[in-house]
């Protein structure tokens, strides 16, 4: 295995397979009397979105649409961008994929491809090869950049190609045209893969080794992104932490860099891992008013022991000195957290434990996972897997717990006003906007009429504005707008 930078070759090839499908598309839509459309459908986390954004900015870059219909087969390219973490993520795209057998056979110009982590796995590349033979395209996540070249070849020898690598690529975001799905968030990575093996997870087979972007390349691209009115950043990794720039730059120097454009009103960041947070990350949080007073830190169990068989290396004490460290500094901040539930092993004693620490650490919000076994990983051939019924009910009652405190956290808010950047409107058609605080609060939030604001086609987007929090629920809060800023 090997991380290989992309050349100026790769973009020339990248640009002629580019062009080349263009002619494709726009010769095969005069015929058909139309324009051609795509639909990317993904499944799983922020770095499959930011993804399926520069999937979607190849597409289009081709001539294509993006589908508006709304159905799963309604578009002439269609990707699935799958997710190997999520429960049932498999039971999800076989299920899908046997729907496009009468497309493909009522229209053999359908194109079908499938990338993302499911196709990491070589169980999963086998079953399409075997079952979906009319998918045109398996294309793997560290080959992005290859996704036009591989699907001219696929189209031009009319035939199943499958193209997964051990390598690991690193293609600068310039590399692509990106079709962001948020006018004013933009999701920018800045590192790649994931050298921890938590013993449950398939990530680094899925994703492979981590390897940094470019320190200059990261904020070259703020730099754009700054003069192309993007309001918030949100800078991913799975580790975002153990980033190793040239000359020794650290994610530390990258937050930094970010906060430093003062046209984002919010620097978001995803994930930290306990062992490589530093204390000077928190105080940049502290200090730098633009950067989210946000924290998502995974905890994963209160057990030591489970920890050490997850392979997490830090014990649940350190762990709760780092969330007292946040608390302490970032003031109003929010801690939110991801736990897993029945690792192979957890006794009764353990889950107890779990339960300990989420009392002590007051998770403003908590992601909470059932474990499940994932092929290839360590985890998955441990001799104590935990009988479902045991993992249901102590996943009823963590549950139960995290919910009481995020909605403690939201009742906290009631009373306040607190700025606001505004996400969209509700798809009920009611006229509720929805936004977030710079805490990562939900806020849903009406606007009176009599303050006269003029909503425009974009529902206010992207604008920022003070809302009076009303009222709490579990996952949100309601109120009423104040007043609009920059009017
Ligand atoms: N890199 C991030 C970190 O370590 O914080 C996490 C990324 S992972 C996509 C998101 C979460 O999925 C993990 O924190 C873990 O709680 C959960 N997860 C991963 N594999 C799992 C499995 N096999 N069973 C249950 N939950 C799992
Ligand atoms: Fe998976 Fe652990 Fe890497 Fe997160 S840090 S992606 S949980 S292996």
């Amino acid at each position: 295995m090997a991380i290989i930078k992309t050349t100026d070759l790769d973009k020339l090839d990248f640009d002629s397979a580019i062009n080349e499908l263009k002619e494709y598309f726009d010769s095969l839509g005069a015929r058909k009397g139309r324009v051609l459309t795509y639909n990317v459908l993904t499944y799983g986390c922020q770095l499959n979105e930011s993804d399926s954004e520069k999937l979607s900015g190849m597409l289009a870059s081709m001539g294509l649409t993006q589908s508006k219909g709304g159905e799963l087969d309604d578009a002439d390219v269609i990707v699935f961008n799958t997710c190997s973490i999520r429960e049932n993520a498999d039971r999800h795209l076989f299920g899908n994929l046997g729907v496009f057998k009468t497309l493909k056979k009522n229209d053999r110009d359908v194109v079908i491809a499938v990338g993302g982590c499911m196709m990491k796995v070589p169980e999963n590349v086998e079953k399409v090869k075997k079952s979906y033979p009319y998918v045109d395209l398996v294309f793997d996540p560290q080959q992005l950049h290859k996704f036009p070249v591989l699907m001219r070849d696929a189209i031009r020898k009319n035939k199943q190609l499958v193209n997964i690598t051990a390598d690991d690529y690193i293609a600068e975001d310039s590399f692509f045209p990106i079709d962001r799905k948020r006018k004013f968030r933009a999701l920018v990575p800045i590192m790649y893969g994931c050298n921890n093996f938590c013993t449950y997870c398939i990530v680094p087979y899925a994703r492979g080794r981590e390897r940094s972007r470019d320190f200059n390349e990261i904020v070259a691209e703020l730099a754009s992104l700054a003069a192309d009115g993007y309001k918030e950043v949100m800078l991913l990794g799975q580790n975002v932490n153990s980033y190793k720039g040239e000359d020794g730059k650290t994610f530390a120097d990258i937050l930094r860099a970010a906060s430093d454009f003062k046209e984002f009103s919010r620097v978001r960041f995803m994930s930290s891992h306990p062992k490589d947070l530093s204390n000077e990350v928190i105080d940049i949080m502290a200090e730098r008013p633009n950067v989210e007073k946000h924290l998502h830190l995974a905890m994963q169990s209160g057990s030591d022991k489970v920890l050490k068989d997850m392979n997490r290396p830090y014990t649940i004490d350190r762990f709760l000195e780092i969330a007292d460290y946040f608390r302490t500094k970032v003031e109003g901040g929010s801690l939110t957290t991801d736990i897993i539930v029945g690792f192979p092993g957890e006794t009764d004693e353990d889950f107890e434990e779990t339960l300990v620490a989420v009392n002590k650490a007051k998770f403003d919000a908590a992601f909470t996972f059932q474990y499940s076994a994932r092929p290839g990983t360590k985890a998955a051939s441990y001799p104590d897997q935990i009988p479902a019924d045991v993992v249901t009910e102590r996943f009823g009652r963590l549950t139960e717990l995290t919910n009481r405190y995020a909605e403690e956290s939201n009742a906290r808010l009631a009373g306040k006003t607190m700025e606001v950047l505004i996400e969209g409107i509700s798809k009920a058609g009611d006229m509720t906007f929805s936004g977030r605080t710079i805490t990562n609060h939900l806020v849903n939030f009406t606007i009176p009429e009599e303050l006269g604001i003029e909503i425009g086609p974009d529902y206010l987007e992207g604008r920022l504005c003070e809302v009076r929090i009303e009222r709490a629920r579990p996952y949100s809060v309601d109120g009423v707008l104040v007043s609009l800023k920059g009017e």
